[in-house]
């Protein structure tokens, strides 16, 4: 049974070399993700042509997200590499301390703006949580806390406030600089870390265009005022990406599942598309199983609609990055089977509103392929923006996004249901356009002769934002 919920895999060192990516290819891995907080150009130009080449090799479209670092706070480094701070001591937090001097007394900090934005009375929270400090006053750049729990601090942790409204700037310098890169590898999304509102996702984007990418802008949710701004950033960002780890430390753990419940019912209704991230598998970084409570929470996360799910640590540096994406892919084939069960938006609602033709077309292709019963749903389209608006609405017959377009073909990988297919409808008779469509998927055995098949096109083949018509052919009467 073929799988709708997608899978993107973090590449790290264990899946450098092509026969361990060749192993998460196969595995089924849809998308993977490029971290841009690790590793330098040179390291990410020779990953994406493996890539490429892999890809190729096993008859496989896989899409390439880029991930830039973005304005992480982090403390500078301890003179022995970590400290160990106790319950009860004081401890300072200080930007103009030099960089390699850290200590048990205080740390420098490699944002300069840190002192202004917080107050006495403050939670800060180091090392993703694992160590909490209360600020008790700050005297010009040195901020005087409390260890509140106590553990071992090691160079450049990163630091959240509880609650969030830290103001640093979503784009640092170094992602000016990983933006030209990701245009460079033709990157198909490009994600941006720490965004606070629609505002951050608009200059990503123009920076990306300027330097000549093509990507969709994927938003990763994980400030506290992200949360806040979620409308705006839906209607700025292409996709989102419930980053779990850093939100988590801002929110709490205890209002993260409300809050991804939350991201991903909003995504729904507002055409966003949306990848639920970390530590899904994450005891797979050294066991070849994954737990119980792991194995909800994948399944949950599909259950609840998500496009796609992805792995960090365990495909990056884990010991089984093969069996854990096949791990995932089983996992969530077994959840689909019970989505009808839990389907969010099991069609179109009542009272809809469409701004354009294609989108009324794409959404009602899966209405009609949904009462009619039929087999597949073929979008022939250039831009891959039907397939989406399909995709958006519930149904368990497949998507095939039909397009000549490379680019296109590793976009809608992203796409909950959606499965690319070459096709060049502007190389063909107008009138035979639908026969060689429903040929192509005949021969891949997606269809057989009694099925029923809706196909959504344009007058004018190879135009962009042109669909404007559905037909419903039966497999026989078209192909013989
Ligand atoms: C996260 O914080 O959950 C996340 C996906 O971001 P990163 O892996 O870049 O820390």
């Amino acid at each position: 049974m073929s799988r709708q919920t997608k899978i993107v895999a973090t590449l790290g060192p264990a899946t450098t070399d092509e026969a361990s990516l060749r192993g998460i290819v196969d595995a089924g891995v849809d998308m993977v993700r490029m971290n841009l907080s690790h590793g330098d150009h040179d390291e990410h130009r020779d990953r994406e042509q493996t890539l490429r080449r892999t890809a190729r090799a096993a008859g496989r479209v896989v899409g390439m997200l880029c991930d830039l670092q973005g304005p992480k706070i982090r403390v500078e480094r301890f003179a022995g590499g970590s400290v160990e701070l106790d319950e009860g001591a004081a401890f300072f937090l200080d930007p103009t301390l030099d960089g390699d001097a850290g200590s048990s007394e205080g740390v420098g900090v490699a944002y300069a703006g840190l002192p202004t934005d917080v107050a006495p009375g403050d939670i800060l929270l180091l090392a993703d949580g694992l160590i909490r400090l209360e600020v008790e006053r700050i005297e010009g750049t040195r901020i005087h806390t409390r260890v509140t729990v106590g553990g071992t601090l090691g160079d450049r942790k990163g630091i959240n406030r509880l609650g969030g409204g830290l103001s640093v700037r979503a784009l640092t310098d170094k992602d000016r600089v990983d933006i030209k890169l990701a245009a460079e590898l033709e990157a198909d999304y490009m994600a941006v870390s720490f965004p606070r509102d629609g505002a951050d996702i608009d200059e990503a984007r123009a920076l990306l265009r300027e330097a000549g990418g093509h990507g969709g802008i994927v938003a990763k949710i994980e400030r506290h005022e992200a949360v806040e701004a979620l409308d705006e950033i839906m209607e700025a960002a292409d996709a989102v990406m419930i980053a779990r780890g850093d939100l988590a430390v801002e929110i709490g753990d205890a209002e993260l599942p409300g809050v991804q419940k939350r991201i991903m019912r909003m995504a729904r209704e507002r055409d966003c598309v949306v990848i639920t991230a970390t530590q899904m598998m994450q005891s797979m970084v050294d066991s070849p199983m994954p737990t119980r409570a792991e194995v909800l929470d994948v399944a949950n996360a599909v259950l609840d609609g998500t496009d796609a799910v992805m792995l960090s640590e365990e495909t990056a540096m884990g010991q089984y990055p093969a069996e854990t994406v096949g791990a995932m892919s089983r996992v969530c084939i077994g959840a689909e089977t019970y989505a009808d069960e839990t389907r969010p938006s099991g069609g179109l609602k009542p009272g809809v509103h469409f701004d354009r033709i294609d989108e009324a077309i794409a959404k009602t292709a899966i209405t009609t392929a949904n009462s009619l019963g039929a087999k597949a749903i073929a979008a022939l389209t250039e831009s891959g923006a039907t397939a989406m608006w399909m995709s958006r609405i519930g149904t368990d017959i497949p998507i095939y996004a039909l397009s000549e377009q490379p680019r296109t073909r590793r976009k809608v990988t992203l796409y909950r249901g959606v499965n690319p297919i070459r096709f060049d409808p502007t190389q063909r008779e107008h009138d035979a356009v639908n026969r060689e469509a429903v040929a192509e998927l005949k021969g891949l055995g997606a269809v057989s002769d009694d099925d029923l098949v809706v196909i959504t096109k344009g007058d004018l083949a190879g135009e962009q934002g042109g669909t404007n018509a559905m037909k419903v052919v039966k497999v026989s009467e078209i192909v013989r």
